[in-house]
């Protein structure tokens, strides 16, 4: 029987592979150590760090939907981002966007500065940037598409391309959109991390990663560095981000219907000056969205017009959206990029990436849209006295 599309994938993930019970949901292990069958006769697990059939279970199921070959589970997305990042040697060349999660920058601004690899922190939607970065023969390109939280798109295919002819690997930071709207490893990337804290756990009760390959080679290499680190994740987060798992599809349907609604709320409100979201037809990266993306993902950034005290006012006023970092849970979430997610770059960091004191990033639940939209207006109404 064909286990081949993603709603499939999600809900049947090892669902009735155990073989003692015949348990229809994969029960949970939670043991630390495992007994060797006999005198230097290891068994298929030894120890929970190197190995967990929970964990495998959801690396498995992760990295079918990605359309890999090798899941590794981890911490925290960010221990999968430095994972990645162990493939470099210090004269080795990695090429970031200037405009990614606060925390990816902060780890690649810092093990640069220690001197773990050569840095360079270019606008990736800019061909001639892209170009120059090319000629400096890079071992890695990061790539976080849309980019957080101004939702830049950078066009995948393309730097795949690039990255073919100079022997360079890719990496793609997939937690925007998730497996269920994009797939890069099927547009020619090399690795694909997640933080699935986000839309694939979508329950904001994990924190956790994950980092997928296409090839077994590099699967095998990083598996054995994530051990080595001790940053591999933990078999109750494993058994809750399945959970999650199981219905991301519909998360996603849900999410991203009633992201459209506030899009074109916000669209025509007076008190806001500009959407970033990549199905307006204004967006510079639509075309590139359009074609590369299956869906338009739910993450959407604004900025309002007036300065701090509309800022404020608008926060308060929201009944619905709590005030919190991170993204991707089923409720809706309000955040100030500046001062929450990406304050750990600097004044002049965030003056670069295009990130101003007046943006706002909702990460739209699955709420009933309707009422989601009431309340927006209601909050943006207030700034204008309407
Ligand atoms: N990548 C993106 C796009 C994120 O938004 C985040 C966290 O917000 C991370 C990576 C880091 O993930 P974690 O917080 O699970 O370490």
């Amino acid at each position: 029987m064909s286990k081949n599309t993603l709603s499939t994938i999600s809900v049947r993930g090892g669902i009735e592979s155990d073989s003692n019970h015949a348990a229809v949901v994969p029960p949970i292990y939670l043991s630390s150590t495992y007994a060797f069958e006999g005198f230097n006769q290891k068994g298929a697990y030894d120890y929970s760090r190197c190995g967990n059939p929970t964990r495998d279970i959801l690396g498995q199921t992760l990295a079918e939907l990605e359309q890999g070959v090798k899941g590794i589970v981890t911490a925290t997305g960010t221990a999968a981002i430095n994972l990645a990042l162990q493939i470099l040697k210090p004269d080795d060349l990695l090429i970031v966007p200037h405009d990614c999660y606060g925390g990816s920058y902060r780890l690649f601004i810092n093990l640069a500065d220690k001197g773990h690899f050569k840095l360079k922190v270019i606008n990736q939607t800019n061909p001639a940037e892209l170009d120059d970065a090319f000629a400096a023969k890079p071992k890695l390109i990061w790539v976080e598409t849309p980019s957080n939280p101004l939702l830049r798109i950078t066009d995948l295919a393309d730097i795949c391309q690039r990255a073919k002819a100079t022997d360079t690997l890719v990496a793609v930071d997939n937690t925007f959109l998730t497996p269920v709207c994009q797939q890069p490893l099927t547009l020619g990337a090399d690795i694909v991390v997640h933080s699935t804290t986000k839309y694939i756990n979508g329950h904001s009760d994990v924190v956790a990663g994950v980092l997928i390959t296409k090839t077994e080679e590099l699967g095998e290499e990083l598996a054995w560095w994530a051990n080595c680190l001790g940053i591999t994740g933990s078999a109750f987060d494993s058994y809750l981000t399945l959970r999650g798992v199981r219905t991301l599809v519909p998360r996603m349907r849900q999410h991203q219907e009633n992201s459209a609604k506030l899009v074109t709320l916000l669209s025509e409100h007076a008190a806001v000056t500009t959407v970033y979201h990549p199905s307006l037809p204004s967006h510079p990266g639509h075309d590139i969205a359009k074609q590369q993306q299956h869906g338009f993902g739910a993450m959407l950034s604004f900025e309002l017009a007036g300065g701090e005290p509309e800022v404020i006012k608008f926060i308060n006023a929201l009944e619905h959206f709590s005030l919190a970092e991170s993204l991707g849970g089923v409720e809706s979430l309000v955040c100030h990029p500046s001062t929450m997610t990406h304050a750990a770059m600097d004044a002049e960091a965030q003056a670069k990436a295009g990130i101003g004191p007046n943006l706002m990033r909702f990460s739209v639940g699955i709420e009933d849209g309707d009422e989601l939209a009431q309340d927006v207006k209601q909050a943006l109404d207030s700034l204008i006295g309407a």
